[in-house]
């Protein structure tokens, strides 16, 4: 569990640290590596900056995403995506980029196999199982299909970072018909816990709105951990505060991570990096 250790010891900066003269090194656990075609284009505007992403073509989209990880002293991030998108990432950044298999990815691509997916892991083509957005397919992560491959993770020590919370506003009647609110509760995960004990499993955007729902399953399992994954540009502020805070005031502030989820936006980064610096408790 070498990934995840670096992870917890490295991540959660807070506001105690705001008067540190140096940076601080950031692993961002909740990052995309895609294909500029994986958006309309032009590319739609960041909904918070209003700026509308500058690439034209996936080697400017790939060395925009990368400079601004650079230039925001994120050291190591978390690149989820297909095999081949990630697999790029990783060969222009190799020292910052940790490969990680999204299903469902963009390309729509099918898992592989379940000894297809032990001979990747084994190559390091991924080392992380997600970004797993199955409420997008109304499956949920306790699905038949999904068994063997975390009953892999299980024994590999593979963490799996799963999608939950709710999904953007327009996305059933968009890319997505088949997405539900509810299945995004972080409840619905609890029988996977108790059939893989020893499974590591990271709530990408940490259950978001389900805060009871998420507190419970993280004080009865301790294994679970949470990313903070879009919450932290995309919602009022004062709203990601209140939630962050309480996840923090119940003592869950070590098994949180920081997370962009910038997904066409390289200007996400700063400003969830932003906000996190901004914190007041
Ligand atoms: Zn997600």
């Amino acid at each position: 569990m070498r990934i995840l250790f670096i992870i917890i010891g490295c991540t959660f900066f807070l506001a105690n640290d705001k008067k540190q003269a140096s940076p601080r090194k950031i692993i961002d656990v909740h990052f995309h590596a895609h294909l500029s075609t994986d958006y309309p284009s032009p590319p739609p505007a960041n909904a918070v900056t209003g700026k509308t992403p500058g690439w034209k073509n996936d080697k400017e989209m790939m060395s925009r995403m990368l400079a601004t990880l650079k230039d925001n002293n994120v050291v190591k991030a978390i690149a989820c995506g297909s095999l081949t998108t990630v697999g790029n990432f990783q060969i222009a950044d190799p020292q910052r980029i940790i490969p990680a298999l999204s299903y469902p990815d963009a390309q729509h691509n099918s898992l592989p196999d379940t000894a297809e997916f032990v001979r990747y892991f084994q190559e390091k083509r991924f080392t992380v199982f997600g970004e797993l957005g199955l409420q997008y397919e109304e499956k949920i992560l306790s699905d038949p299909e999904l068994e063997p491959y975390l009953s892999i993770c299980e024994r590999m020590a593979i963490p799996v970072a799963f999608h939950t919370g709710i999904t953007g506003p327009d996305k059933v009647y968009t890319c997505c018909p088949k997405a539900r609110s509810h299945l995004g509760n972080p409840q619905l995960i609890e029988d996977v816990l108790v059939k893989h004990p020893r499974m590591k499993i990271q709530l990408m955007h940490m259950g978001y709105p389900w805060l009871e729902e998420t507190k419970a399953i993280m004080f009865m399992y301790p294994q679970v951990h949470a990313d903070l994954g879009v919450i932290n540009w995309r919602i009022p502020v004062a709203e990601f505060y209140n939630y962050l805070k309480s996840f923090i005031d119940a003592g869950f502030e070590k098994r949180i991570m920081f997370g962009s989820d910038q997904m066409a936006w390289a200007d996400a980064i700063p400003l969830a990096i932003k906000t996190l610096r901004m914190l007041h408790f």
